[in-house]
């Protein structure tokens, strides 16, 4: 143990000093065995919100953050193993249909994934809503998985990574999330722990990501490629608008409802699979992009072909149910029971801006996701939106259903969020593309 002071560490980031390696050693490595408490931890994690890091420090900060815990390998495995991480959003459920297409189509998935943060969802929180669901299997199921089926999805562990799971369920609670250090040292660090030769990278922009822009978007993608670079990982970067949420559907059931329409190509409370193109067409994208850097193709066209390939032939819906089989997870029971409230147009006009972020705590509000650590979810609660970007409404017409099975749901504070949340204009606006701009190294 040093004699380094967690106070004297706050307040040399508090004055925006650098650390040295030893000092985040310190912080991390205390943090993560319970010697600095969470409180300490918060201030230090709002000093670097404010004051950030250098290049070095980052990599550094990654670098122990990697090594808080195991590290695995695939390389005895043929191919490239091969990840995708979103930098988070509002409906955002593209993990649950790229990672079974890729697998279907021959690529190795071992994918570890987040719960929701801030006004986000997280791929953990919706694989839960499937009854019996489990993400916390040991590391040695997780790549006897691979071996087998090739894909698998779990969480950060005791063992994978601890430092990640503990920093990032305290950001989510202490308005940390939005710095580009935390950020990278966050999901590279568990990334490159999963033994991964190549990864995607989803950096989100727009009204519902944590970077507004496109140039912060792009920002983040250039640093998030660099640490990747410098541990000898491909990278693919795809910039892609959160300006509103992906799909129909958010909350972590209804979510899941959507990825099976999708995967099966079959209706999901009454929507026809075309009502997802939006979801369709980025994770497929996406797919097409680990497809291609897995090896299993040798060009991006190859890539995306592939991924098609086992998405229109059904390959990728039965991956996805012997990935739920493995896991423990009970497709056939889930239920979309719930209590629905509508919420109705006020004028008419054409729908012109969403606040993403409002509309992902409208949801969170409602059960969908935590507004402390210990919150408990209920998997049933959630929005549908009827209207999205460009789309005509007329007043007195639904523009969302809200869903949820506690009597309690604070619908009307939900509903007020939406309805503030939600721009009509007479005129009908241009709509930005999903897709904004790719890069690989
Ligand atoms: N996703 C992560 O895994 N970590 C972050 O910090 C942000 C998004």
């Amino acid at each position: 143990m040093s004699d380094f002071l967690m106070a004297e560490l706050i307040k040399k980031k508090r004055s925006g000093h650098q650390h040295t390696t030893a000092e985040i050693s310190f912080i991390i490595s205390g943090f993560t065995s319970g010697n600095v408490p969470d409180y300490q931890m918060a201030a230090w994690l709002m000093a670097v919100y404010f004051n950030g890091m250098t290049p070095h420090e980052t990599a550094e900060l990654t670098r122990i953050m990697l090594h808080s815990g195991r590290t695995l390998d695939f390389s005895h495995l043929p191919g490239v193993a091969v990840d995708k991480h979103s930098t988070g959003g509002v409906g955002d459920k593209t993990s649950m249909i790229l990672a079974p297409i890729a697998a279907a189509a021959g690529a190795r998935v071992p994918m570890i994934a987040g719960r929701g943060l801030g006004h986000t969802g997280g791929t953990l929180d919706k694989l839960e809503a499937i009854p019996g669901f489990r993400v916390d299997l040991s590391l040695d199921t997780f790549i006897k998985q691979i071996e087998t089926l090739g894909v698998s999805i779990i969480g950060q562990t005791e063992e994978i990574c601890p430092a990640d799971k503990k920093i990032y369920a305290l950001r989510d609670v202490t308005a940390t999330v939005e710095s580009y250090p935390l950020i990278c040292a966050s999901i590279m660090s568990k990334k490159i722990a999963e033994g991964i030769g190549a990864l995607v990278l989803d950096v989100k922009f727009g009204s519902g990501a944590f970077m507004r822009t496109i140039e912060e978007a792009d920002t983040l993608a250039t640093k998030l490629m660099e640490i990747g670079t410098a541990h000898g990982k491909r990278v693919s970067t795809v910039l892609t608008s959160m300006e509103q949420p992906l799909g129909r559907f958010i909350g972590n059931g209804l979510e899941i409802g959507e990825c099976v329409s999708i995967l099966r190509n079959e209706e999901f409370l009454g929507r026809p699979p075309e009502d997802f193109a939006d979801t369709r067409e980025l994770s497929l994208a996406l797919a097409g992009q680990m497809v291609w850097l897995s090896g299993v193709a040798k060009t991006e066209e190859e890539g995306l072909a592939k991924a098609k390939q086992a998405l229109e032939s059904g390959a990728a819906w039965t991956k996805f149910k012997e990935i739920c089989l493995a896991q423990g997870g009970r497709l056939d029971e889930m239920t979309f029971d719930a209590q629905t409230v509508e919420v109705m147009a006020p004028e008419s006009g054409f729908i012109s801006a969403l606040n993403t972020e409002q509309i992902g705590y409208a949801a969170l509000t409602l059960g969908a996701g935590r507004l402390k650590t210990t919150d408990p979810i209920d998997y049933a609660a959630g929005i549908e939106i009827h209207k999205k970007l460009g789309e005509r409404v007329e007043k007195g017409e639904r523009l969302y259903t809200l869903f949820h099975s506690a009597p309690s749901a604070p619908t009307d504070l939900a509903s007020v969020r939406l309805l503030s949340a939600t721009k009509i204009s007479l005129q009908k606006p241009s709509v930005p593309d999903l897709i904004a701009r790719k890069r690989v190294n």
